[in-house]
């Protein structure tokens, strides 16, 4: 019962004090990554995953391997030796705010084509989860991807698709024929609120999730931040209020979200259980700073659902 997930993982330089970037002593040295994070929330919560990717032949690529090794996540790397590995600056302008950079054009990740996807390892897999961004990094990912969807469709794997839309990547009008595309292929479809909009043109997330349902998923969820979510599946509409907790850093809540929620999507939970394990794992990665670090094992999950269920529906 194992997910597959593909993406392009960036090497991370994070200020290691607030100011201005050109006067920082130091960095402190990380990675990232939509799908990496997603897979290695999975892991934390006991899912086999595999992780696919292009990586460069360099340190960068070494540390992204080695770091999902060590969290229990199966590498599946093609090594570049001719393009680097993909590189993202977090600055610190001022307390509790930040700015990325990135340095991603031409890089390995986004060279990724398909002859680089071990389709025996999508075809053997539970969930093919895919994200937008590997979309927008070029026109080999994208056939990267309908090579994953195909595979994943003949072999009955439930495809999941996070719209994840990245606006420094290409524009709304370039984005949005490809998200409809792949939300028309896939099963189940997380979508932030902005995000649904830019796909359905509806302002109310019971709306967004209702159009973007009738392009073809049987499940979409709409994530809303401190608002919580709102997901659609088996005929039932289920809302699920954010947990309250003191949030650190929120990059990353929506990877830790869609990695619980997948977790007891495999484990047979329904929906309001989904959605609850989910918006817990969104909340807990948002109390302590990094991409997926903070992401929960089961024992904290259960450690922290003590304090209430906060399930409406
Ligand atoms: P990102 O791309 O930054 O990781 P996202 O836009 O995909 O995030 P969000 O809607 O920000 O996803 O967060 C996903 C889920 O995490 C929310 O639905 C909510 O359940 C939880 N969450 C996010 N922010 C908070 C917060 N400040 N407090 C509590 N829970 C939060």
């Amino acid at each position: 019962m194992s997910v597959v997930t593909l993406g392009e993982s960036l090497g991370l330089l994070v200020a290691s004090r607030i100011g201005r970037l050109e006067l920082v002593p130091s960095m402190d040295l990380g990675f990232g990554g939509a799908e990496s994070n997603v897979a290695i929330g999975l892991a934390r919560l006991g899912v086999p995953v595999t992780w696919m990717g292009r990586l460069g032949d360099d340190a960068m690529g070494r540390l992204i391997e080695r770091q999902l090794r060590a969290e229990g996540v199966q590498p599946s790397v093609t090594r570049d030796t001719s393009a680097p590995t993909a590189l993202m600056l977090k600055e610190r302008p001022a307390s509790g705010a930040s700015a990325i950079s990135y340095y991603r054009a031409g890089s390995a990740g986004s060279r990724i084509e398909p002859a680089d996807l071990d389709l025996d390892r999508v075809r053997a897999a539970r969930v093919l989860h895919l994200t937008g961004i590997t979309a927008a990094v070029s026109e080999s990912a994208r056939r990267a991807l309908d090579a994953a969807v195909e595979t994943a469709h003949q072999a009955g794997a439930v495809v999941s698709f996070d719209v994840n839309h990245r606006s420094r990547l290409w524009s709304a009008e370039e984005a949005v024929p490809v998200y409809r595309a792949l939300a028309a292929r896939a099963d189940l479809v997380f979508a932030g609120e902005d995000e649904a909009e830019l796909l359905t043109g509806e302002h109310e997330p019971a709306a967004q999730a209702a159009a973007i349902a009738a392009m073809g998923p049987t499940q979409v969820v709409v994530k809303r931040g401190e608002h919580g979510a709102i997901g659609f599946a088996e005929g039932e509409r289920v809302e699920v209020p954010a947990f309250a907790v003191q949030a650190l850093d929120t990059v990353g809540a929506g990877d830790a979200f869609v990695a619980g929620y997948l977790a007891e999507l495999i484990a047979g939970a329904p929906l309001p259980e989904r959605l609850r394990t989910a918006a817990a794992c969104g909340a807990i990665a948002c109390t302590a700073p990094g991409d997926w670090e903070a992401a929960p094992d089961r024992g904290a999950i259960a450690r922290f659902l003590d304090a209430g269920d906060p399930v409406q529906r």
